[in-house]
């Protein structure tokens, strides 16, 4: 998309606040496309692959990876940006990096290695993912990490403590502010929720943990099933639950973009400072189909979150993750060479909590699969190596 066609609050690349080491222009690319090629060749984003939210791993080749999430999350971000006249490529951009600092085991993971680092500092997975642009990737010779633009950095940075937005300097500053990210980083945090739920749905469904007279307790669902049926009644159950929820996907999306068109006129943002400045978000559903989504999210909680099998699942992964992290922390020198230095040297600095850091960054790094066999490679005294 040209410059010119972009709205006036739109971001844009030219008038970027710039990336922490000052790099030449890209020759053929936007600032933010070369973003989102540093992403995409980073090891951290190959290793979503690996890195599941509600389902392991191993579970099943059919259920969505943190790739296959990334991608659905990009592909309707870009969809609500070009049709709001917003910067696709800023969108795309900051939605293939939302998760890169996730843990392994999906949110069990990531409560078990919050809950290991309590007594330093604590572990977020949207903090988690700006160090892994800002510090952990280690491939450029110039500078640690991606030195990607502000604009995605603030993109990426979804939620932060107040205590830690103030070590963040600039891109924490909103937090202590209250203002908003730009357009561009709303859209692909309201196109993460509409993913994940219903990409659920289909996973949850496809392994037998939801049934459809189960989810037709949602009027979201409900009565896009029933439109469904009514349209093409001699549909296969395959194809009863695929066009249920891609009509549920279309309503989310259509309904996103018209009640943020409205919210963004109403409001008369010119820029992307303006729109910082607001006390809200500007991008969001409307009352209504804010309320259905509301009941969707609270039926997938209650019922495929909560469910006895992922349950089972999930306090075996936090069990890992506490056997993981106490071990390794109680001796760095088990962990790979490089982390063992890199743990040393934080020690030396902030003590303690330095060596935590280095472990929770090893551990947060690592895959399902990788977690489990190292596990295994430390507990089980029949493995050699
Ligand atoms: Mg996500």
């Amino acid at each position: 998309m040209s410059p010119s066609a972009l709205a006036a609050c739109a971001a844009d690349p030219a008038r970027s606040r710039g990336r922490r080491h000052p790099e030449e222009p890209p020759a053929l690319r936007s600032e933010f496309q070369r973003d989102r090629d540093r992403i995409v060749h980073s090891a951290a984003f190959r290793r979503l692959e690996y890195k599941t939210q509600v389902f392991v791993n191993h579970e099943g080749d059919l259920f969505r990876t943190r790739l296959t999430h990334t991608l659905e999350v990009a592909q309707i971000a870009r969809s609500v940006a070009r049709s709001l006249g917003l910067n696709e490529d800023l969108c795309e951009t900051v939605s293939l990096a939302h998760d890169l600092g996730h843990t392994p085991f999906g949110h069990a993971g990531q409560d078990a290695l919050n809950e290991c680092m309590k007594p330093h500092g604590g572990f977020e997975h949207n903090l988690q993912s700006l160090r892994v642009v800002d510090e952990l990737e280690d491939k450029y010779a110039r500078f640690r990490g991606l030195n990607l633009c502000f604009e995605t950095r603030e993109g990426i940075l979804k939620h932060c403590s107040l205590a830690n937005a103030r070590q963040l300097g600039e891109v924490g500053r909103r937090f202590i502010e209250r203002t908003q990210p730009s357009l561009e980083a709303q859209i692909a945090n309201a196109a993460d929720e509409i993913a994940y739920n219903n990409h659920d749905i289909d996973d949850g469904l496809r392994a037998g943990l939801l049934d459809i007279e189960q989810l037709r307790q949602v009027p979201l669902f409900a009565r896009h099933h029933d439109a469904a049926r009514g349209r093409w009644p001699q549909m296969n159950p395959k194809q009863e639950r695929h066009e249920t929820i891609r009509a549920i996907i279309n309503t989310l999306v259509l309904d996103l973009v018209a009640h943020s068109q409205v919210r963004i006129a109403a409001a008369g943002v010119d820029s992307l400072e303006a729109v910082r400045a607001q006390a809200a978000p500007l991008i969001g559903f409307g009352e209504g189909v804010e309320s259905e989504n509301r009941k969707l999210k609270g039926f997938l909680r209650d019922n495929l979150y909560l469910h006895h099998r992922v349950y089972r699942m999930m306090t075996k992964a936090r069990r890992v993750m506490r056997d993981l992290f106490d071990t390794l922390y109680a001796d760095p020198r088990l962990m790979p060479p490089q982390f063992y230095a890199d743990a040393q040297l934080r020690e030396s600095h902030h003590g303690a909590a330095g060596r935590a850091r280095t472990v929770a960054d090893y551990i947060a790094g690592m895959t399902d699969r990788y977690a489990l066999d190292e596990h295994e490679r430390l507990f089980d005294p029949r493995r050699l190596k």
